[in-house]
């Protein structure tokens, strides 16, 4: 029997295989693509740690920004956990390999980003999460981890206990075969990262983070918090949505309206920031972002990437040109409800960790960096209490009727009519949820978008898949999302509409 399954390759997942496999689990690590493609590559700007190489940062300071950041809406003590092991985690990294870009001294260079007091991100280039992730998938190789790639999370497996349910496993849909199987580990981990890309268009986050993790998990009976809280970054591209991340301001871009003219600190927490901006569009402005005068040699050392990303997406050359972009979803604070062990609230055997998590270190609005700190601090924390929780489970192999349930689920999907086109109904759904549940908010606007989430959801049986084949079919998988996705649209507008303050990343204005 496994002693711990992982669902979710990206960089929580996989720094959680690391640690528990380091302690001396048996690991299988699930992902519905391959660890690489994972969100974590994305990440640019860097990774936040109080090391005061640069100024005199310290942990206080990288508490207090965080908590003033959170609105009152965090748990102080996982984020002293969190910003305490800062230090801890970027020598691990190091040591597993990561490398850092350095200043003259030799030491680890460190970028301001937004909300911060000091410079404390640390950071490789522009490819932060890049190096990161393919450092920890190399060194699970060689750990010998096992991987199930083109899995997906279909359900969890629970004891059907009515108390309090324990997982006992999973069910996942074999992509390559078509086929659904299940497995039974001692104890799960999810890591299926966060639910921006419901915001589908509108959105810096890959076509792969829709919330699958979350959806299974309420589905099982566990708890979620916060999920109205979205937090909306304030550069992307504007034809693309592809970011350009805050270090672009942190090394000393500048924001500009149609007018040319500076109209908020750019390095302001990034829920200001965007509605700043939002307010000059309101006005009838387009928005840019000045790098000009960093100059080319700069611009290249510290952000070669961005400026790449600017070229190939946007036909721009930000050394010579301002850069035309608008506010998306970026990523979501609310998720899985984890206790200070990362055990999911309302479940048994269940730890959730990364983006998919509450673990309550961000609050109303996250601070730039500290995503990328979370995912390792915490997924080391949650490698170490899985395999504490699975040394001492009495898990028995007990009979599940899960596995039937959902072949049968699949196979009522290949019945469906097909006669309207989910695929446009996606793109509907994300201008909808960016238009009415976006930077400012209002109840009736939120009370419309309810009304359609539940319109499409009544014709779902209409919709169906065209490509009636089994192997690889990725319009059967990416239809399941999409009713997943349709259960957290309606969760995060409910609780949109039930949050009445405007409190960071939700902000409640009248119509
Ligand atoms: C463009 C961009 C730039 C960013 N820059 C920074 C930064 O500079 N600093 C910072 O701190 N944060 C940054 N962030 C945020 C940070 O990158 C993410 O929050 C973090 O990487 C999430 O890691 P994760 O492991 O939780 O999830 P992910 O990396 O998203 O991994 C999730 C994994 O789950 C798998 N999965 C999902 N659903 C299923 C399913 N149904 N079945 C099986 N597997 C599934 C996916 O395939 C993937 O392997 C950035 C985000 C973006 C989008």
């Amino acid at each position: 029997m496994i002693d711990i399954l992982i669902i979710g390759s990206g960089g929580a997942g996989l720094t959680t295989a690391l640690e528990a496999s380091q302690n001396g689990a048996k690991v299988l690590v699930v992902g519905k693509s391959y660890p690489t493609n994972s969100q974590t590559s994305m990440a640019q700007g860097g990774i936040n740690s109080a090391l005061g190489n640069m100024d005199d940062d310290s942990v206080a300071s990288h508490i207090e920004d965080t908590l003033k950041s959170a609105k009152g809406l965090a748990d102080e003590v996982m984020i002293r956990k969190m910003c305490e092991d800062a230090p801890d985690s970027i020598k691990w990294l190091e040591s597993i390999g990561v490398g850092f870009s350095r200043d003259k001294n030799g030491n680890i260079a460190q970028r301001k980003l937004g909300g911060a007091t000091h410079k404390r991100a640390c950071y490789s280039q522009d490819y932060t999460g890049l190096k990161i992730l393919h450092t920890l998938y190399d060194n699970a190789l060689k750990e010998n981890i096992e991987f199930l790639n083109e899995h997906y999370l279909l359900n969890f497996i629970t004891d059907n206990s009515k108390s309090k349910p324990k997982v006992i496993g999973a069910t996942l849909f074999d992509i390559t075969k078509g086929e659904a199987i299940e497995i039974k580990a001692s104890c799960v981990v999810v890591a299926t990262g966060g639910y921006s890309s419901i915001y589908h268009g509108f959105t810096t986050n890959s076509f792969e983070s829709l919330g699958d993790g979350i959806s299974a998990t309420i589905r099982a009976g566990g708890d979620v918090s916060d999920m109205e809280f979205v937090q909306f970054h304030p550069t992307a591209l504007k034809g693309s949505s592809i970011l350009i991340s805050e270090s672009a301001r942190g090394e000393g871009g500048y924001l500009l309206n149609s007018d040319g003219d500076r109209f908020v600190d750019e390095l302001k927490p990034r829920d200001e920031v965007s509605r700043a901006i939002m307010d000059e569009i309101e006005k009838g402005k387009d928005i840019f972002l000045d790098l000009r005068h960093l100059g080319e040699e700069k611009l290249m050392e510290l952000l070669p990437q961005e400026i790449h990303l600017c070229k190939l997406h946007e036909k721009i050359n930000p050394i010579e040109q301002i850069i035309p972009i608008k506010p998306v979803a970026h990523y979501t604070m609310g998720g899985i409800d984890v206790n200070h062990s990362l055990e999911v609230n309302g479940l048994d055997g269940l730890f959730a960790v990364g983006e998919c998590s509450n673990s309550k270190v961000h609050g109303a609005n996250r601070l730039g960096g500290n995503s990328l700190l979370e995912i390792i601090s915490f997924g080391r924390l949650a490698g170490k209490n899985a395999y504490n929780y699975a040394k001492n489970s009495n898990t028995k192999d007990i009979e599940s009727s899960q596995l039937s349930l959902d072949k049968e689920f699949i196979e009522q999907i290949y019945n469906y009519k097909n006669q309207i086109n989910f695929y446009e109904k996606k793109e509907f759904v994300g201008k909808l949820l960016y238009n009415n549940a976006g930077i400012k908010r209002n109840e009736k606007d939120l009370l419309i978008a309810l009304d359609e989430i539940k319109k499409i959801e009544s014709e779902i049986e209409l919709m169906g898949i065209g490509d009636k084949s089994k192997e690889y079919n990725k319009n059967l998988m990416e239809f399941v999302e999409f009713i997943n996705s349709l259960e957290l649209c309606k969760i995060l507008l409910q609780s949109a509409l039930d949050r009445k303050e405007s409190v960071g990343a939700h902000y409640r204005c009248k119509e």
